[in-house]
């Protein structure tokens, strides 16, 4: 049976929570891209979340929650996490944290790990939704394993609409990029993954962060760092010179040098966030079997850059 489609209203609403809470399988809207979400205290809810996805099971997943002060029950939260949390929640960052010893959240979601990783997102429907279901919600990005993560509804219709109960839809995810992954469970804290919340915001906050995270191509250094990610069907190509035969190009900045099949701007005045925004949705656009490959201008490595280059790099990265 394809997916219910549930619009944002609050009746639509109640029935998504109420799809959750029977251990339904739903995607919704947060404010990164669309999560896959399933009751996270449910083994079952979750086990269905990694069928869906087709996505390997030492890969932990996100456990979502309606307000920061919920967490004190799943985690051990220091001073310092209940900083962070108060300063970036509701918001596009996600927490490892360890877990407590009566934690409820399924331990397929921390993939044999002591942590869950959890955040509180920003976007109104998820909200709603995660307040109606009123228990942590176990959310990866709503895409096959591998593939590019959706940033609009439509992107999770056409690639797992006949193995979900609904996609409720919420419009285009305003920022586009997945949260920033940090670990907290240890001494110092560490970037597993570059996204929403920038690591300059974070050093601000939190002094210096070690990076563990390894080039795209060498063997990944925490659970779900794999290399090869986010992966069009098409060749990606990062440092470009000249175009080459049949390639599309994804443009930033400045004019592309001449010769591409065609052009898709990700932001023409050169605007990371707009970038950010428009990067999953022009990957998909230009993933067409009549290009020969996808080409892409340098992007800056800073603030929302970061995020960006880890996604293309990993969508570039060989492919298992
Ligand atoms: P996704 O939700 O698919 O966009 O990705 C979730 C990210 O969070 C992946 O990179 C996971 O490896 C990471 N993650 C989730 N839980 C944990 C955890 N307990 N420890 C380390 N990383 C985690
Ligand atoms: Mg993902």
């Amino acid at each position: 049976m394809p997916a219910r489609a549930l619009s944002s209203s609050s009746a639509d609403i109640a029935e998504a929570a109420r799809l959750l809470r029977r251990g339904e399988v739903i995607a919704f809207p947060t404010e990164t891209v669309y999560g896959l979400g399933g009751d996270a205290t449910n083994d079952r809810a979750v086990a269905a979340i990694f069928a869906a996805k087709g996505r390997p099971r030492f890969n932990p997943l996100i456990s979502h929650l309606a307000a920061p002060e919920a967490a004190a029950d799943l985690a051990l939260l220091d001073e310092r996490s209940r900083g962070v949390a108060r300063r970036f929640w509701p918001g596009p960052l996600t927490l490892v944290l360890r877990r407590r010893a009566d934690c409820p959240i399924s331990l397929l979601a921390s993939a044999g790990l002591d942590t869950v990783a959890l955040r509180v997102p920003a976007h109104p429907v998820a909200q709603a939704l995660l307040a109606a279901a009123d228990r942590p919600i176990a959310a990866p990005s709503a895409n096959r394993s591998g593939r590019i993560s959706p940033t609009a509804a439509e992107h999770v219709a056409s690639e797992l609409g006949d193995r979900i109960a609904a996609i409720v839809d919420g419009g285009a995810a305003a920022i586009g990029v997945e949260s920033t992954v940090l670990d907290l469970s240890g001494e110092r804290p560490l970037l597993l993954r570059p996204g929403g919340v920038t690591v300059e915001a974070l050093t601000a906050s939190l002094g210096p962060i070690d990076e563990p995270r390894s080039e795209a191509g060498v063997a990944p250094r925490a659970p779900g760092m794999l290399a090869s990610h986010y992966a069009p069907n098409l060749p990606l190509r990062l440092e470009i010179g000249e175009a080459l035969p049949g390639e599309a190009v994804l443009a930033f900045g400045g004019d592309p040098p001449p010769g591409f099949a065609e052009i898709r701007w990700l932001s023409r005045s050169g605007d990371l966030a707009e970038a950010a925004a428009n990067l999953f949705a022009a990957l998909r656009a230009l993933d067409r079997p009549d290009f020969s490959g996808i080409a892409v201008m340098p992007i800056p490595e800073r603030g929302l850059g970061r995020a960006i280059n880890d996604r293309l790099r990993r969508a570039a990265a060989p492919r298992p």
